[in-house]
């Protein structure tokens, strides 16, 4: 597989611009992302702080997000990635269906929404896990519950059927699931997991199901989770004034290193990142 030289996670203000800079510096990145770029961008009523741009709505701005994208001959690679490993002069990302390799990062994956499920933390690496495709393997022949936030968590709740011996599936989202037969959907909303040493109950506002292993596939996690041994700082990505992280090679922005959150911001630290991650790649030559 060839290596990318930045991969960016995250398409929203702080991932694309990020992805522009790069592409204007002569480096093809390999972004992550959705097609709508960002709920938080086409949900946006009317934004009066963009420079420049006195009184857009979200969806013209993500519009023109996506024809400055096309106009630099950036695609998105609609992908959720699950984790991503330092390797010393690389990292491995891993999505549901792929790994892919690139010598620098840029996360510009924004917050995580939402208080956690109560026992959510307090379980986590033992019974809990963000992603199915890493954890699956723990859970041969057992009895797994999977919350997903999006369609997007459905292929990975479909690899959770393949390997688990049953699988619950519990979407957040309207919409009927595409998934195999074998998995049971519930429409009930989770409130709570619970347990003793491991994991041994998913609670509804239905009902408790004896379960082994709870998968929160959420749109967004935490980068602190996404990337082992990455330093956070009061619920976000540690970084310094060129966005680099505790990582060599790895930078952050936008919604994902701090207050305030706002697209300028966001879209100024990608800038920043991007920038930095070339600085970085002239250095390794
Ligand atoms: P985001 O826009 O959150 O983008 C993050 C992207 O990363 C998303 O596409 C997400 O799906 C993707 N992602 C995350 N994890 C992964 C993963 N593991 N794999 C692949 N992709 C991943 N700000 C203003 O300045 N002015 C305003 O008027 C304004 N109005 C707002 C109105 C609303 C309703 C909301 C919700 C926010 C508003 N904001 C406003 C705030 C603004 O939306 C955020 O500050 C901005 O979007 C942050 O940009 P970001 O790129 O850091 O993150």
């Amino acid at each position: 597989m060839e290596r990318a030289e930045i991969a960016i996670i995250g398409s929203g203000p702080a991932g694309v611009s990020a992805a522009i800079t790069a592409s204007l510096r002569g480096k093809p990145v390999l972004l992550f992302g959705s097609k709508d770029l960002s709920d938080k961008i086409g949900k946006a009523h009317t934004i009066r702080n963009y420079p420049g741009l006195p009184d857009i709505s979200g969806e013209a701005l993500r519009a023109a997000f996506q024809r400055h994208l096309d106009a630099m001959g950036v695609t998105v690679t609609e992908a959720r990635v699950n984790a991503v490993y330092a390797m010393g002069d690389y990292f491995a990302i891993q999505t549901a269906n792929e790994t892919y390799e690139a010598t620098t990062v840029i996360l510009a994956t924004g917050v995580v929404q939402g208080k956690p499920l109560p026992g959510e933390e307090e379980f986590l690496g033992r019974g809990v896990s963000y992603c199915a495709t890493c954890d699956a393997p723990l859970y041969r022949g057992k009895r797994v519950a999977v919350i997903g936030s999006s369609p997007a968590a459905e292929p990975e709740a479909a690899y959770m059927a393949e390997v688990a011996g049953s699988v619950l599936y519990l979407p957040l989202y309207d919409g009927d699931p595409d998934l195999p037969a074998s998995v049971q959907v519930l429409r009930e909303k989770p409130t709570a997991v619970t347990g003793e040493a491991v994991v041994t109950a998913l609670h509804t506002e239905a009902g408790e199901y004896p379960v082994d292993g709870v998968f929160l596939l959420r749109d967004a996690m935490a980068p602190t989770q996404l990337v082992p041994g990455l330093e956070g700082s009061g619920g976000h990505v540690a970084v310094n004034a060129k966005m680099q992280t505790n990582l060599p090679g790895c930078f952050a922005c936008g919604d994902a290193v701090g207050l305030p959150y706002q697209y300028v911001k966001a879209a100024g630290e990608g800038n920043v990142a991007a920038l930095s991650a070339v600085e970085y790649l002239a250095a390794q030559k």
